[in-house]
């Protein structure tokens, strides 16, 4: 196992910071800096993801004649890395990163030509139709009903926590098809485009206030036989297909560190402007707790980029990754609360900040409790902190 990069790597490395250097605007780098929620808002992303298009870079993992970079998983690896570490928004990988696999390798050639362009340019953006009420880590038991109608399939039911669907004109759904044999035997795979007479999507606002996911109904929604992906009753081993791109997202590390960075400038802001304020003893153990779990947790990324580079299997290790990457998080976010103290409360008034009232209290302050509040989520999506540890005492303590 080598955690060492090459000189060739490291040559990558510096070409990638060039560029970060020179073409990462700084507003985008401060909104994504201010973001609470997990994805930064539409504009910004695509902003980003424009440039990132005509460097080339926009798509590592898609085939070079799609748009792909052909680069190895190390370099990769450092793509992403250091994006994280120069502060650059991820992009919003619902369509690049996880419904493109999809399209790639089930899809037909017709759905490759009409939709991977698209979703490059911009000019489709997606959202996942996955959970539904009732049906979330019992993903198998969902219910949103598809007839087949010869042209078309005829849809009704509706989907849950849809995150950007309030921006997406397209939603990939798993579909219920058939309701004979085993429940993960009558999943379809469907495309449907947002607009389509019948479709409706409603917000929902979390505890922070924001308004990042939504509900989204189907009422005698009409969608072309042509918008199913691969067999009809197949879904099910599509969903999971896609779902290994979703889980796979980790990688890090780095993005956790500027979180730590950012607390750590909190800490010294309430030092500079809050005499009773003492940084020692607890704060301070916990940061360097937390400092030492983020490079183990940086270590076992390096082994698993090992194993990946020679050709390994994730397993198990994406759910070791999930648990510990969600916990740093879910800490550090804990810590900034503990930190910031009464200068919290200033947050309260979701309603007050939303009609554009100045907050209360110092500016550092401000985005800390929204974080807070949307990093409790990080638990539950791309499979919940239980969930995984079901997975690990399967996969790895055979129980
Ligand atoms: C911010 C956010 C964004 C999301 N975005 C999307 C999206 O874009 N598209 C989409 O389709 N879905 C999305 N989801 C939904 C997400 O996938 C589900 O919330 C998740 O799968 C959990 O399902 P659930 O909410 O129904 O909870 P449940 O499955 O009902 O779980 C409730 C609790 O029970 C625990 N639990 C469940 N089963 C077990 C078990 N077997 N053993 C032990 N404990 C168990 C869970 O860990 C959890 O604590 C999003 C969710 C959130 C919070």
């Amino acid at each position: 196992m080598d955690l060492e990069f090459s000189a060739e790597d490291l040559a990558f490395q510096r070409e990638v910071r060039d560029f970060l250097d020179t073409h990462l605007p700084d507003d985008i780098r401060e909104a994504t800096a201010r973001t609470p929620t997990v994805f930064v808002d539409k504009d910004i992303a695509m902003r980003w993801q424009a440039i990132l298009v005509e460097k080339g870079w926009a798509v590592p993992n898609w085939p070079e004649e799609w748009g792909g970079t052909n680069w190895t998983t190390t370099q990769r690896y450092i793509f992403t890395t250091e994006c994280n570490r120069a502060g650059a928004p991820m992009l919003i990988p619902l369509g690049i990163a996880m419904l493109a696999p999809v399209i790639l390798a089930f899809g037909s050639e017709e759905q490759k030509q009409h939709y991977l362009p698209k979703m490059l340019s911009g000019e489709h953006y997606w959202c996942q139709g996955y959970s539904e009420p009732g049906s979330g880590s019992d993903l198998a038991s969902l219910k949103l009903k598809a007839e087949n109608k010869g042209n078309h399939y005829l849809v009704n039911g509706s989907k849950i926590w849809q995150t950007h669907a309030h921006f997406a004109d397209h939603i990939f759904c798993l579909v219920r098809t058939d309701n004979s044999g085993k429940p993960q035997q009558g999943i379809s795979f469907l495309l449907i485009e947002i607009d389509t007479p019948g479709v409706t999507v409603e917000p929902i606002i979390t505890m922070a206030g924001d308004h990042e996911v939504n509900q989204v109904f189907f009422e005698d929604v009409k969608v072309p036989v042509d918008n199913l992906v691969g067999e009809e009753g197949k879904g099910w081993t599509y969903a999971k297909y896609l779902l290994e791109f979703e889980r796979g997202g980790g990688m890090s590390a780095q993005k956790r560190q500027q979180d730590l960075e950012h607390l750590k400038a909190i800490v010294s802001e309430m030092e500079q402007n809050n005499p009773d304020f003492n940084a020692q003893g607890e704060y301070t153990r916990e940061i360097a707790h937390i400092e030492i779990d983020l490079k183990a947790l940086e270590m076992t990324e390096l082994r698993l980029l090992s194993l990946l580079a020679s050709g390994g299997n994730p397993g198990a290790e994406s759910s070791v990754l999930k648990l510990t990457t969600v916990g740093i998080e879910q800490r550090t976010h804990q810590l900034a609360m503990d930190v910031i103290g009464y200068h919290g409360l200033a947050a309260e008034p979701v309603a007050l900040l939303a009609a554009n009232q100045n907050a209360v209290g110092p500016d550092y302050a401000a985005p800390v409790v929204p974080t807070y509040l949307n990093s409790r989520a990080a638990s539950i999506f791309g499979g919940s902190q239980e969930v995984q540890r079901n997975i690990l005492a399967k996969a790895v303590l055979g129980l």
